[in-house]
């Protein structure tokens, strides 16, 4: 079955597929062996435990088609054990991680169609876990579902190049609590977040950075992607805790140490983001957001011009290399789906 999609036109946004993957335990009981099913709508209790209290998880990760037509994933190890962690945060059995890696790429061959030449985006795929057993009484559904479901995407930065964002630093809101729910990919942090999301872009920011609920004097996260900031030949990022392991985060930590930058994860305090060289925000979707702007109590600070900086756009440039194996994989993270 040929599909029909106009490539250039693909955005972030969700295009119907061939096929899922569907998997459902007993809670706390083993995962059942599963099956792929076509795309589409699932029925539901009413008192299915994710529609009433939130009872889920997702991951994101994206399959790429090279130069030479191989089909490649980036880490996907590294989604199937976070995956895990997530699944028992929110009272899951944690679905096999060697099954999800496996799972993932029997996806990717079954919609094969579906991922954009290269060069045009990629394949976006998404697993979810939830409570999908009834519950009334507030305790984890007596059954969970997995999904992996895909859609093609878009290349984030088209062929214009990356522009860089404007910030707003949230004064008001903050994202995940010290010792909440923020290290985890879990449903609610993100519909939690929109409310203050879409306020800052009515008033023409691309989004908010988040300040820690302790002190609100550390820089954790912007919304869903981890935060950076280039200092001279430092390279500093907020330290784990109430802030999201990204993927990118990890691998671009790994990239600059190789560039000889001197890689620093701890607080990182506004006052220190003010006086930045360069600023930037990482996640699968757009591997790397350059910030070209940020406002913070009503005063607008720029960083580097508001122009892509030098050592933003040279570790955009090695990790997008990797990611499509134009470049060395050192840290063996490219693994290659056998079609
Ligand atoms: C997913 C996510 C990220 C980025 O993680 P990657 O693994 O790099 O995609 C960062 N912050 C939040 C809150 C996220 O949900």
């Amino acid at each position: 079955m040929a599909v029909n999609l106009d490539w250039e036109k693909l955005t972030f946004s969700s295009v119907p597929t061939h096929e899922m993957f569907r998997a459902t335990s007993p809670v706390y009981g083993e995962w059942s062996a599963g099956e792929f099913v076509p795309y589409g709508p699932i029925s539901l209790s009413p008192a299915a435990g994710v529609i009433n209290y939130g009872q889920g998880i997702f991951e994101g990760l994206k399959a790429h088609r090279t130069k030479q037509g191989d089909v490649v994933l980036f880490r996907p190890e590294d989604n199937a054990k976070r995956f895990a962690s997530g699944a028992e945060r929110l009272c899951m059995p944690p679905f096999p991680e060697d099954q999800f890696v496996a799972m993932v790429e029997e996806l990717v061959r079954r919609n094969l169609d579906f991922i954009p030449p290269y060069g045009l985006g990629s394949l976006y795929i998404r697993p979810i876990m939830f409570g999908s057993g009834p519950v009334l009484g507030l305790a984890p559904a007596p059954e969970n579902t997995l999904l992996i479901y895909c859609s093609p995407v878009g290349a984030y930065f088209k062929k214009k190049g990356q522009q860089p964002i404007r910030l707003i630093v949230s004064t008001d809101y903050h994202r995940s609590a010290a010792k909440g729910m923020g290290s985890t990919k879990y449903i609610g942090n993100y519909a939690g977040e929109m409310y203050h999301s879409q306020k800052a872009k009515a008033d023409g920011f691309n989004g908010c950075i988040y300040l820690d609920a302790r002190n609100e004097h550390f820089i954790e996260e912007v919304g869903a992607a981890n935060f950076f900031c280039v200092k001279g030949q430092d390279l500093l990022t907020p330290s784990l805790g109430s802030v999201l392991p990204g993927i990118t985060r990890d691998s671009i930590m790994a990239l600059a140490e190789t560039m000889g930058m001197k890689v620093r994860a701890r607080g990182v305090s506004i006052d220190e983001m003010l006086e930045a060289d360069e600023c930037f925000c990482t996640g699968t979707a757009a591997v790397i957001a350059p910030i070209g702007e940020v406002s913070y109590l009503g005063k607008q600070y720029h960083f580097n011009k508001g122009k892509v900086g030098e050592v933003t756009q040279s570790l955009y440039e090695k990790l997008t290399a990797i990611q499509l194996c134009e470049a060395e994989d050192p840290f063996n993270w490219v693994h290659s789906v056998s079609l």
